[in-house]
């Protein structure tokens, strides 16, 4: 089943501009949501089904940007963040320092920041970059929606037991809603993602 005819305020985002190191982030106001993931993981193809926007991540495929903050406004106050990939195999030691110490250093900075979504492929959840990410996530008591990708990729069954055994795992971390799975290919589980995106960035108007 979908739920295509469902209005979408996401559709609204735009590319505003792309941030290469802390100094370089917008005024800290309003309210953000902020999308990771390891390279790979499918959270391009996230951005673009939530946004309804096939070409708005291409931004994020373009060469040198990999590595980059990038800002997608909906209105004057609510903004969403993609931030750079992290533990692909290729991405050299050096890459790997900067998204190290430039993503949490972007979770502590932010009072606007009011939850992450953490991309994983259903079939590789729980890697050691996300694991990390969680761990920092925690310590700033920062709100995480763990999304399982590609879910596509498995049976009824099988996902089934791919949320149970992460949601198993997920319990030592704290701030962690329950998993949710999503096919960018068809479409299933993007409304329930979008809900949680809404409900973050309405915030805003409740922290005043
Ligand atoms: P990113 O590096 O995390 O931005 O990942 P991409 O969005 O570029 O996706 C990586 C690969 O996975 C691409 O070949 C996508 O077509 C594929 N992919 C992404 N999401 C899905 C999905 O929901 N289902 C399937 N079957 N493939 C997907």
């Amino acid at each position: 089943m979908t739920t295509a005819d469902e209005p979408n305020p996401l559709r609204a985002a735009r590319f505003w501009r792309a941030a290469t190191a802390l100094d370089h982030l917008p005024p800290d106001d309003g309210a953000e949501v902020a999308f990771a993931g390891r390279s790979n993981a499918g959270k391009s193809s996230a951005i673009n089904t939530l946004t309804g926007q096939a070409a708005l991540a291409r931004v994020s495929k373009t060469p040198g940007r990999t590595q980059e903050l990038l800002f997608f406004c909906l209105d004057e106050r609510r903004r969403l963040v993609d931030l750079p990939g992290y533990g692909y195999a290729a991405t050299s030691a050096a890459r790997r320092r900067d998204w190290g110490e430039t993503i949490p250093a972007y979770f502590a900075a932010r009072q606007c920041l009011r939850g992450l979504l953490l991309f994983m492929d259903v079939r590789h959840p729980l890697q050691v970059g996300d694991r990390q990410l969680l761990a920092i996530a925690g310590e700033l008591a920062l709100p995480v929606q763990p999304v399982l990708t590609k879910a596509d990729k498995l049976g009824r069954g099988a996902l089934n037991s791919a949320l149970r055994s992460v949601e198993r795992a997920l319990a030592e971390y704290p701030a962690v809603l329950p998993a949710l799975p999503l096919s960018s290919l068809n479409g299933a589980g993007a409304q329930a993602l979008r809900r949680q995106v809404l409900a973050w960035l309405a915030e805003d108007a409740a922290a005043g």
